[in-house]
């Protein structure tokens, strides 16, 4: 009984049973009643009682003692089998009110009814009173009795007729339904089991076609979340991999006395255990932000200031390295709402990136301006700068466009995921300009407090 193609077509079959009984009952009421109505005003007429009547009231002036004539009758015997059947006659004056009847009811009104099956009686065109036939209870003709009892037959016959094909088109129109829901539950079916290439056939009715349709985009999504998520593995697999096979190598060569266990050695393995630290705290931070974990303490903030402090700590850096730092900051720009500890992050991502790929004699500017949206940040270097093929990529976890250098160089390839992800965490953006041998702009902004 659950199934749609059953509740459907006994659905349309009821339906139309029950308007076929109202009406089959209808019209058997109002075929019965009018019926009987039109053979005894018939039979009334044909007996001439109505023109006996119009006599009687040419002579006397009024009806006193008209009921002679309905009791008496001049109804020829009555009607039907063997005159067993009379017709129950009253007499009503122009108003409407009964001033003759054979069974007593002499001063009642004539209900809305009677007065329509009423006869007129007419004396010179003018109607003198109103015969009425009160022959409701009266078994009809055998004739029309018959006629009646083919009419239900019919009635119900039709009925029986249409409720069948109403229970078909029901079938008809539920299968319809049915049948890309059926594919639609394979296909979702299929996916649940593992079978990324699953995709719905869109067919059916409009909303039927559009669930289809989310489905097969959900499916292709997920196709590149789990492709992301195993090339996510792949790389953090790898990424571990070198920091533990420098320890390990190390920690080998110690054992094997091939290096002596001093200072120097065990400081090599130190290093290779921060790199792995600062990897796996990475992966973390990203992990937690993508998650939506990531807790933001945002405050009004003065952008310059912060770029201000930040620059001072890679200043001697920088001067160590030959490169010279400058720090041009526009000083009416608004204040931001945003986590001072997350966009130092992001300045400092940034900073030792220029830094990282500025070679001795390059410069180094951060600037910041008021921008239409809020404050704009750019830290720009005369370094290396980033091929057109990379570009598109900086901001990928574990990207780098230069493998063996940016790894020798210390660089875990999510720094740039990470600020990606906490500048759109403050409602900013950010992006980079390069050209390869004349550097780069990384620039963001943020919306204004
Ligand atoms: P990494 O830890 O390797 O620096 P990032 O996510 O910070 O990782 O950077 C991704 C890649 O983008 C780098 O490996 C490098 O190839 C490129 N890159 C980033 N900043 C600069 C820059 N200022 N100049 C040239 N290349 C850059």
């Amino acid at each position: 009984m659950n199934r749609l193609v059953i509740q459907l077509s006994v659905a349309f079959a009821a339906l139309i049973l029950v308007v076929t009984s109202i009406l089959a009952i209808a019209i058997d009421r109002l075929a019965d009643s009018s019926f009987r109505r039109y053979l005894v005003q018939n039979q009334i007429a044909e007996s001439g009682l109505s023109d006996r009547l119009a006599i009687w009231y040419a002579q006397h002036g009024s009806w006193d003692g008209a009921e002679r004539l309905l009791s008496v009758g001049g109804m020829g015997g009555g009607y039907g089998q063997g005159g067993a059947q009379r017709p129950l006659l009253a007499l009503a004056d122009t108003t409407g009110r009964v001033v003759a009847d054979p069974y007593s009811i002499v001063g009642e009104s004539l209900n809305a009814t009677e007065r329509r099956a009423a006869l007129p009686i007419l004396v010179d065109r003018q109607v003198v009173g109103y015969l009425v036939v009160q022959a409701a209870g009266n078994r009809l003709p055998r004739a029309a009795d018959l006629f009646l009892q083919r009419l239900r037959e019919l009635i119900w016959i039709t009925g029986g007729i249409v409720a069948l094909t109403g229970a078909v088109i029901g079938i008809a129109i539920a299968r319809q339904l049915i049948r890309p829901l059926q594919h639609l539950a394979q296909a979702v079916d299929k996916l649940r089991h593992g079978h990324l290439t699953a995709r719905a056939v869109v067919e059916g009715p409009i909303e039927i076609r559009r669930v289809a349709e989310v489905f097969n985009a959900m499916a292709s999504e997920l196709v590149v979340a789990n492709q992301q998520r195993r090339q996510m593995i792949a790389d953090i697999a790898h990424e571990l991999r070198t920091p533990l096979t420098v320890i390990q190598g190390n920690l080998r060569a110690i054992l094997d006395d091939v290096y002596p266990l001093s200072r120097e050695e065990v400081g090599k393995i130190y290093e290779a255990t921060v790199g792995l630290r600062r990897l796996v705290d990475d992966l973390r931070e990203l992990s937690l932000a993508d998650t939506g974990q990531l807790t933001l303490h945002c405050q009004p903030l003065d952008l310059n200031q912060l770029l201000a402090r930040e620059a001072t700590l890679f200043r001697e850096l920088a001067k160590v390295q030959g490169v010279d730092l400058q720090v041009a900051l526009v000083p009416e720009i608004p204040l931001v709402m945003a986590d001072d500890e997350r966009i130092a992050q992001v300045v400092r991502n940034l900073l030792s990136n220029a830094l990282r790929y500025t070679p001795a004699g390059g410069h180094i500017t951060v600037t910041s301006t008021a921008h239409e949206q809020g404050v704009l940040v750019s830290v720009t270097d005369t370094g290396s700068g980033i091929a057109p093929e990379d570009m598109p990529h900086v901001f990928e976890r574990f990207y780098r466009a230069d493998h063996s250098r940016s790894r020798a160089k210390g660089g875990s390839g999510l720094g740039l995921a990470i600020a990606e992800r906490l500048i759109s965490l403050h409602g900013g953006q950010i992006g980079v300009e390069s050209e390869v041998d004349r550097g780069s702009r990384f620039w963001f902004w943020l919306p204004a407090a």
